[in-house]
């Protein structure tokens, strides 16, 4: 698991998301944010040209 810092869209408050990298290269969760524990919806994916996890936090509707 590696700690992947994200935006929390609805309070704009930095959340760090876990990225399990044995979950493929492109992945989509649920995951509740840990400042105003509203759900939100995570996309990540590898990009490796930075040779890291890019992740992408939207409400969930
Ligand atoms: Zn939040």
């Amino acid at each position: 698991m590696s700690q992947t810092p994200a935006t929390c869209p609805h309070c704009g408050e930095p959340v760090d998301t876990a990225v399990d990298p044995g979950g493929g290269e492109h992945q989509s969760y649920i995951e509740d944010c840990a400042v105003c524990c509203r759900p939100m919806s995570i996309t990540a994916w590898y990009d490796p040209d930075a040779n890291e996890f890019v992740v992408e936090a939207s409400p969930e509707v």
